[in-house]
C-alpha cells in the first residue's frame, strides 16, 4: 500500500545545509554564513536562568523581545512577527499573501530556501536572472510582475553574491509594482552592509504601505543555532504572519537571547566591523593577487567560477576551507576568524591556478 502524499512535493528538493568537515579534519566551516565569534557571556549568562524555565512553554506574544525591536528600530509593536529563523518568516509571508498558484518573484541566484518555500507553500516561483555583475535586475524583476504576483523577495545584500542595490533603483522599482503586491527586503546582512547608497528596508517600510522587511539574529548576532528572526510588515500583513506561525515556535531561550543581545549592541558592533574590515581586506588581497571578486556587502564574498566551480571547490576542500558551491555558477565563501581568512586567501589563490 502507498502512504497518502502530496505529489507535488517529488519535484521539490529538500533545502541543503552548508557542508560541514568531519570533526578530526582540521578545516574551517565557511559554508553557511555563520558569526566566528561564540556567544556574547553575558547572553550565555541569561540563557542559563531562562533554563529553569523550560518546562513551560515560552510567551507567543514575546512581549519583552517585541517591545525592545519596536523601540530600538521606531516601529510600532503590531507591526513585528517573530518566527524561528527569518527562513521560517519568509516562508510565512508567502503563506500570508499567495493563494495557490500566485507568483512569487524573486532573483536567481538568491536564498536557496525561496523556490522551496514557495512551491510548499502552493505558489509559483519566478525567477528572474541577476545580472552580469551579480545583482538583482530590477527593471526585469518589474517586469515579471503580473496580476497573478503576490510577493516580490528583494535580496539585500544578495547571498550569494554580496552585491547590494541602490535606494534610487528600489524607488524606481516600487513605482512600477501594483499596490497589491508585497514587496520583501531580506535583510539578514544588513549589518555588513556599508554602501552608502543602498536601499535600507526599514526607510521603504516606512515609506511605502506594501513594504516588509525581513531581520534575522543569526548572522550579525550570532544566535544561529538558536533559531530566531522576524518580520517588520504592514499591521495587517503581521496579524496574519502570526496566524501561519507554528505555535510556540520562538522558544524562551531564543527570545531572551535576542533581547540580551539587543542589550548588547556596541558589544556585537566591534565584532560586525571587525568581520566587515576582514571582507574588506580578503577582498583586496585577492585583488592584488589578479582574482576576480564580486563586491560584497555581507559576511562572505562571491567567486563566480562558472565551470571551474567543482575543480576550484575541491582545491579549496583540499586547503581546509568548506565553502558553498554553486555547479556551474560560483562559490560562495563566509568570512570567519582571523586565522580562517588568512587561509582562505592562500586556498583561493592556489585553487584558482591549479582549475584546468
Ligand atoms: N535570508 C537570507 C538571505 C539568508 O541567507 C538566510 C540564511 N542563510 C536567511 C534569510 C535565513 O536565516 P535564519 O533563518 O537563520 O534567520
Amino acid at each position: 500500500m502507498t502512504l497518502a502524499q502530496r505529489t507535488s512535493l517529488n519535484s521539490i528538493p529538500a533545502y541543503r545545509q552548508g557542508a560541514t568537515p568531519g570533526a578530526a579534519q582540521k578545516a574551517f566551516k565557511l559554508s553557511s554564513n555563520e558569526n566566528p565569534y561564540p556567544p556574547l557571556d553575558s547572553v550565555i549568562a541569561g540563557l542559563s536562568s531562562e533554563l529553569g524555565t523550560i518546562n513551560q512553554y515560552p510567551n507567543a506574544a514575546a512581549p519583552e523581545l517585541v517591545g525592545a525591536l519596536a523601540a530600538r528600530l521606531g516601529v510600532e509593536p503590531e507591526t513585528i512577527a517573530l518566527g524561528a529563523g527569518s527562513v521560517e518568516v519568509a516562508g510565512q509571508l508567502i503563506h500570508a499573501t499567495a493563494n495557490p498558484g500566485d507568483e512569487v518573484v524573486f532573483a536567481w541566484r538568491s536564498f536557496e530556501a525561496y523556490p522551496i518555500l514557495a512551491h510548499v507553500a502552493g505558489a509559483t516561483p519566478v525567477m528572474v536572472p541577476l545580472d552580469a555583475d551579480g545583482a538583482h535586475d530590477l527593471a526585469a524583476m518589474a517586469e515579471a510582475i503580473n496580476e497573478r504576483t503576490a510577493l516580490v523577495f528583494i535580496c539585500n545584500p544578495n547571498n550569494p553574491t554580496g552585491t547590494v542595490v541602490d535606494a534610487a533603483a528600489v524607488d524606481a522599482f516600487m513605482a512600477k509594482v501594483p499596490a497589491h503586491v508585497l514587496v520583501v527586503i531580506d535583510e539578514a546582512y544588513v549589518h555588513f552592509n556599508t554602501a552608502r547608497d543602498s536601499a535600507i528596508g526599514l526607510d521603504f517600510f516606512r515609506r511605502y504601505p506594501n513594504v516588509a522587511v525581513l531581520h534575522t539574529f543569526s548572522k550579525a548576532y550570532g544566535l544561529a543555532g538558536l533559531r530566531i528572526g522576524y518580520a517588520v510588515a504592514p499591521p495587517a500583513v503581521a496579524a496574519n504572519l502570526r496566524k501561519t506561525a507554528v505555535p510556540f515556535g520562538v522558544t524562551a531561550l531564543a527570545q531572551r537571547a535576542a533581547v540580551l543581545s539587543l542589550e548588547h549592541e556596541d558589544e556585537l558592533q566591534v565584532r560586525i566591523d571587525d568581520l566587515v574590515t576582514a571582507r574588506e581586506s580578503l577582498l583586496a588581497t585577492l585583488r592584488e593577487a589578479g582574482v576576480t571578486v564580486t563586491e560584497s556587502q555581507a559576511n562572505f564574498i562571491w567567486l563566480s567560477t562558472g565551470d571551474d566551480t567543482e575543480a576550484v571547490d575541491a582545491g579549496l576542500r583540499a586547503a581546509g576551507i568548506w565553502a558553498r558551491a554553486f555547479a556551474g555558477e560560483g562559490i560562495r565563501i563566509s568570512i570567519g576568524s582571523p586565522e580562517a581568512n588568512a587561509a582562505i586567501a592562500t586556498a583561493v589563490i592556489s585553487a584558482l591556478q591549479e582549475a584546468p
